[in-house]
């Protein structure tokens, strides 16, 4: 079957200019048989489509390279798989891999919302994302057959596509100023988008050029006479307007199909610059020219380096006519654009010539003029070319612009100061990463939000690069200071009343800091002695002595309570800064190392233990065992079910590893004097470091409950520690967990 290979092994030759056919036919077989088996919708066979596509390549008279990768194009179904990717490596080099890497990455872009001011950003991004513009070259080719051959998709695949193509493509095309592919893809789009306005413009057109065509070739005629008489050597062909810029003219600027004096045009092609203003003369000479139509386009090129001589005259028939007149260097590039300044030789092509293309462009920003066109090409390639940006979408498939290096933070404060506030985690396409994460260009990032989020953390003010994001969390930080300083100053004043090893209640909590403020001359109740604690303006350590004052006398011992609670207190205390406890660590979270971990409270997951995750308050993800009963109960709520997420020890059962994680035992013992001391001498042989004590009471009468946070290696450890404590006398029973 003809896949079109061997016409396109016949072009190449017949360009002249040196190629690689070697390496070509290489990646014309890997290609066919990677494709072996598929067929286009048309129902010819797959590899027809990469070939044409090397075809329109080759073209624009790009390298050998390009070619290849024009053929190895869609040869990488996903950027994921590196097999296939390593393998073209191996095969064609490192430059043919990051071109037909470029060229997957862009097809599996998935833009689904392509609202009006989100489209120059999906453009810019096609830049960004491909250091090499030959990439987006080779990718307007594809686009180009693509739609040469949409009439074998679907109905609503050919709107979607031409659509894309209007809005992104072809505009793209024409900031390159490849005017040749920018017009097919126009008309082509155009087709599919408006058909019955399509076939109203073909009508007209048929009709016009059916009944003066004959005179435009007269009007011709004289011109080539006229040149030849001056022996200037030339080329001249006539063309008309495309459809689609006269369906544009006549549907959006209103204008009658008479008005429109360029609609035909006769284009004169020269040696040199001189020539152009020769011609031009013996045109105006031979034609009445129609006033305010002349352009000059050589001494003023156009931002896109369009350069030309325009002017509109009326023939002998009456009709009207614009005449370009361009050298044949004007000429490549008003048909090729940059692709033409672009031209890899096989031979020729050298290390630096990318740079001397950006100091090319980079010239070109320099030029300044008022006649600029007002869509910013030059702006566009500043920041492309010059990569200071990173495009990313929202899951709504918005884009986002980032500054470069700026995170899952910056992302969020971009979408909204409330989004950041409320920010629990992030996913970049669907995986939890860790919200410092970088990301690349093309990144789906979703943030995963919570009401109970306290806020963000001090430390982002670090993490974040963007200033709008450092501003939105201070200014968080000014108006919330108070309510997280209470927080921070409930937490310390916790942590002292907890020594004392005797429970107390929110409420005996407050009345302690209530009192305790006054004794300081804090005024304002409880609240105010937090905030004063969190701020730091006064520490916990030097209020001690009216601290347990104030609980002896709001939480009195109770009857039953024999236990000797503080002199336990040094033993906890020195293990504690002893104690080489890892917490949030060695966990991994879908796939992923380094997340934000924490451990669950009620059921403190240890190494070994079958765990699952869940994205929580606070930022990060909360880690229980699971058979814990929150975990289970928690993974029915379908309100929340999505939050649930796989997690595994990254060690396993840590058997060699020496990290401690923190376990609860809820040991039941008889009261009796010295019990605690038996247990912590116990523990003390076993090397085991006690972190916490909390004691409890039980209803039953005689008995006592400890819960002991211990510092365990794993399940296994932590099973021994049991084992062991209960083999003592006074020890009625002994559960991994807070128990009750
Ligand atoms: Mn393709």
């Amino acid at each position: 079957m003809n896949d079109g290979f061997e016409e396109l092994v016949a072009a190449i030759r017949a360009t002249g200019r040196k190629y690689d056919l070697e390496k070509i036919q290489k990646a014309y077989e890997y290609a066919a048989k990677m494709h072996e088996g598929q067929f286009r919708l048309s129902g010819e066979p797959y590899i027809s489509h990469p070939v044409a596509v090397a075809s329109i390549v080759l073209g624009l008279e790009l390298d050998t390279d390009s070619i290849c990768a024009a053929l190895l194009h869609d040869t990488v179904e996903d950027c994921a798989d590196k097999t296939n990717l390593n393998e073209i490596r191996r095969l064609f080099g490192e430059e043919v891999t990051q071109l037909v890497d470029g060229l997957t990455k862009i097809k599996l872009l998935q833009v689904r919302d392509k609202e009006e001011e989100h489209i120059e950003n999906i453009r810019k991004m096609l830049l960004a994302m491909n250091r090499d513009i030959r990439v987006i070259f080779i990718k307007l080719c594809d686009r180009l057959h693509n739609m040469r051959t949409l009439s074998a998709k679907k109905e609503e695949r050919r709107r979607d596509i031409a659509l894309e193509t209007m809005h992104i493509y072809a505009p793209l095309a024409h900031r390159l100023g490849m005017q040749k592919i920018k017009q097919e893809l126009e008309d082509l789009s155009l087709k599919y988008l408006d058909p019955i306005g399509y076939e109203e413009v073909l009508k007209l057109i048929d009709k016009k050029y059916g009944a003066s065509a004959g005179l435009i070739e007269n009007a011709k005629k004289m011109i080539e006479e006229r040149l030849t008489e001056a022996k200037i050597p030339f080329e001249v062909e006539s063309r008309t307007k495309s459809v689609y810029s006269l369906y544009r003219k006549m549907y959006t600027q209103n204008k009658n199909f008479d008005e429109i004096y360029d609609f035909y045009a006769l284009r004169i092609i020269v040696e040199t610059e001189l020539e152009c203003y020769t011609v031009l003369g013996i045109i105006h000479e031979a034609f009445n020219s129609i006033p305010g139509r002349f352009k000059d386009y050589i001494s003023t090129p156009k931002p896109n380096l369009y350069r030309s001589l325009h002017t509109t005259v009326i023939g002998h028939d009456g009709i009207p006519f614009e005449v370009q007149i361009r050298t044949k260097e004007m000429h490549e590039v008003a048909e090729y654009g940059i692709a033409a300044h672009w031209k890899y030789k096989s031979g020729e092509k050298s290390k630096d010539s990318i740079d001397e293309k950006l100091r090319w462009i980079a010239s070109l920003l320099e030029t300044n003029d008022n006649t600029r066109d007002p869509d910013e090409f030059i702006n566009s390639f500043k920041t492309d070319i010059f990569h200071d940006e990173t495009f990313v979408f929202t899951p709504k498939g918005d884009v986002i612009s980032l500054p470069l290096g700026a995170t899952v933070i910056d992302f969020a404060y971009a979408i909204h100061s409330a989004v950041g506030n409320k920010m629990v985690g992030g996913k970049i396409n669907g995986k939890i990463v860790p919200i410092d994460r970088v990301p690349e260009n093309g990144d789906i990032v979703e943030i995963l939000t919570s009401s109970a989020s306290k806020g963000p953390s001090r430390d982002w003010l670090k993490i974040v690069k963007t200033s709008e994001a450092r501003n939105k969390i201070r200014a968080w930080f000014k108006k919330e200071k108070r309510e997280e300083n209470i927080e921070v100053g409930k937490d310390e004043l916790d942590k002292e009343l907890k020594r004392y090893g005797r429970p107390y209640t929110d409420k005996q909590r407050d009345e302690i800091a209530d009192a305790v403020g006054r004794i300081v001359g804090i005024n304002g109740g409880a609240d105010d002695f937090y905030s004063t604690i969190g701020f730091g303006g006064l520490t916990i350590s030097r209020l001690t002595k009216t601290i347990k004052t104030e609980f002896d006398r709001v939480c009195p011992p109770t009857e039953t309570e024999e236990l000797p609670a503080p002199d336990i207190t040094p033993t906890i205390v020195s293990k504690k800064t002893n104690g080489r406890v890892k917490r949030g660590s060695g966990i991994v979270v879908d796939g992923q190392t380094g997340c934000e971990v924490k451990f669950a409270k009620c059921c403190n997951p240890l190494p070994g233990d079958s765990v699952v995750g869940f994205i929580t308050r606070g930022f990060g993800i909360s880690i229980h065992k699971q058979d814990c009963p929150n975990a289970l109960a928690g993974r029915k709520i379908p309100e929340s079910a999505d939050r649930w997420v796989e997690a595994h020890w990254e060690l396993g059962d840590n058997e060699a590893g020496t990290d401690l994680f923190e376990a609860i035992l809820s040991i039941k013992v008889r009261d009796r004097i010295g019990v605690l001391a038996e247990i912590t001498t116990m523990l003390a042989e076993m090397k085991v470091s006690v972190l916490d004590v909390i004691i409890k009471q039980v209803p039953d009468k005689g008995f006592t409950m400890v819960n002991l946070t211990v510092g365990c290696r794993n399940v296994s450890h932590a099973e021994s520690i049991v084992a062991r404590l209960r083999t003592l006398e006074s020890v009625e029973s002994v559960c991994r967990g807070s128990g009750t």
